[in-house]
């Protein structure tokens, strides 16, 4: 009975191996919905150097892969993207194409998006003529559409080789229907680093973003081995992936509002914050403080709680016998209670300027070798104050952190 339970689960395995590839299996990433854009209302996407990106929900993720396509890796990765049931916009290099044609079509046979990203990625796009953008742009397509033998099986989708950007290559790309692609997220895998940094960074900056066109390359064997660690990552952490195709004839954009493409939304919760109460009031009377102010006075008049004012040092032990033990340098109590609830002296200027307690002594020139705590003026105070604050951070929960600012880029090497 076993043996024949165990011969039917073979010949159901065997009979179903052709559509093995496309059976997701439970738990799988797959893809959360699919957008249709039309390039000629959106022609520039990508918060790393435009206004507009994809109108992604908080937690959506654009795959994205250049440069290939290579047989090993691309097919590596294709497995990967297969094993997961989701999907990807690889942009294609047109000699590559003409070099491995079959695989361009099998990206697109498992339901990619094929897109342009120049016939030989020349690293100059941002100092070529539009001529020669144009004779990159039109032979990347040329090459694509050999490759796959259907004209609309490409999309109209660009990105610029190092993302080197000018205004004349998008205004070409743009005035023949194209939409430029930049991207939101890099994870730097044409640098030196490993496959785990790979997907430490790519899984980091979307969960500091929160949500973007992520950008990884297909050529490289470290990109595929760390894409199954990233998707598990994405899946873990809720991120859902989003499949972008163009519009056609029978394929209507996705319905979107226009604040769904900006790519920079102002963030809430940073640090500092204005907060702009009565623009018509004058400049505020500060009256003067009384014990109240910090605390001491208690509504009863019998407790003191602290006091600012430093207390006496303990005195030295004598030999033999036990310290006392240490007096904790704050809030030190202070046993003499006010003697009235009446006011402390108005502060002045000089009360809020910066002590520079780290500087060195200085030699009294008119005689003796006195050291003195010198305290900088008002505007070196503030000088260094300004040139010592540090820039904002975010922490990543994937481990380490770094400063808010973009990732930067090194565009001949993308
Ligand atoms: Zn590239």
């Amino acid at each position: 009975m076993r043996a024949i339970l165990a011969a039917s689960l073979l010949m159901a395995s065997l009979v179903h191996g052709g559509a093995v590839a496309a059976e997701c299996p439970p738990g799988a990433l797959g893809v959360a919905r699919t957008i249709v854009v039309d390039p000629r209302e959106h022609a520039r996407i990508g918060a790393m150097q435009y206004n507009e990106t994809l109108p992604l929900n908080d937690r959506e993720v654009v795959l994205t892969f250049d440069d290939g396509p290579v047989p090993r890796h691309t097919g590596s990765v294709l497995e990967t993207l297969a094993s997961e049931c989701t999907k990807a916009t690889f942009f294609m290099v047109g000699q590559m194409a003409n070099a491995y044609p079959a695989m361009v079509r099998r990206v697109h046979d498992e339901g990619h998006t094929i897109a342009n990203h120049s016939q030989t990625h020349p690293f100059t796009f941002s100092r070529m003529s539009v001529p020669q953008a144009a004779a990159q742009i039109e032979g990347g397509f040329a090459s694509l559409r050999a490759a796959l033998g259907d004209p609309d099986a490409v999309a109209p989708f660009f990105r610029i080789p190092g993302l080197l950007r000018q205004d004349s290559v998008e205004q070409y790309l743009a005035a023949h229907g194209v939409m430029t692609w930049s991207v939101d997220v890099v994870a730097d895998d044409w640098t030196h680093i490993n496959a785990a940094e790979i997907a430490r960074r790519a899984v980091s900056r979307l969960e500091a973003r929160g949500k973007g066109v992520l950008l990884l390359h297909d050529i490289h064997e470290k990109t595929a081995v760390a894409l199954p660690v990233i998707l598990q990552e994405l899946k873990a952490r809720g991120f859902k992936i989003v499949h972008v195709v163009p519009t056609a004839a029978d394929r209507p954009k996705t319905a979107t509002t226009p604040e769904q493409w900006a790519a920079h939304v102002p963030e809430r919760g940073l640090w500092p914050r204005v907060v702009v109460t009565d623009m018509a009031t004058s400049a505020p009377a500060l009256t003067v403080p009384s014990p109240a102010s910090f605390g001491v006075a208690d509504p009863s008049g019998l407790a003191v709680a602290v006091s600012l004012v430093p207390g006496f040092d303990q005195a030295p032990p004598h030999p033999g016998e036990v310290p006392p033990p240490p007096v904790a340098p704050w809030p030190r109590p202070n046993y003499s209670a006010p003697t009235a609830a009446g006011s402390f002296a108005v502060p002045a200027a000089q009360n809020f300027q910066y002590a520079h307690v780290f500087a060195g002594p200085r030699r009294d020139t008119t005689g003796g070798a006195e050291r003195k705590r010198v305290a900088s003026s008002p505007a070196n105070g503030v000088r260094a104050k300004a040139s010592n604050r540090p820039a904002p951070r975010v922490t990543s929960p994937f481990g380490g952190s770094r400063t808010a600012s973009p990732p930067r880029l090194f565009g001949h090497q993308l």
